[in-house]
């Protein structure tokens, strides 16, 4: 299998295309997985989502609050 060099460059087009959300699902994961092994093009995109990461931080944490708060007394039992 032929792997392509990194070239940050070419990753940071298709990162501004996934967060246009031009990219179709196969392609996005490719990107996603590329970008974590590049501080740099995962820095590009993490500059362009603090809004969106944001919001989402917020929403998890209003769903999912309860259920983190059970989580963590039932490993505290647990111990
Ligand atoms: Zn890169």
């Amino acid at each position: 299998m032929h792997i392509q060099p990194h070239n940050c460059q070419h990753l940071i087009a298709d990162i501004q295309l996934l967060l246009d959300g031009e990219l179709d699902r196969h392609k996005e994961n490719r990107v996603r997985t590329e970008m974590e092994h590049c501080p740099t093009c995962l820095q590009y995109y993490n500059s362009h989502t603090v809004y969106k990461k944001t919001i989402s931080e917020k929403v998890t944490r209003m769903s999912c609050g309860h259920d983190f708060k059970e989580n963590l007394l039932s490993k505290i039992r647990g111990l």
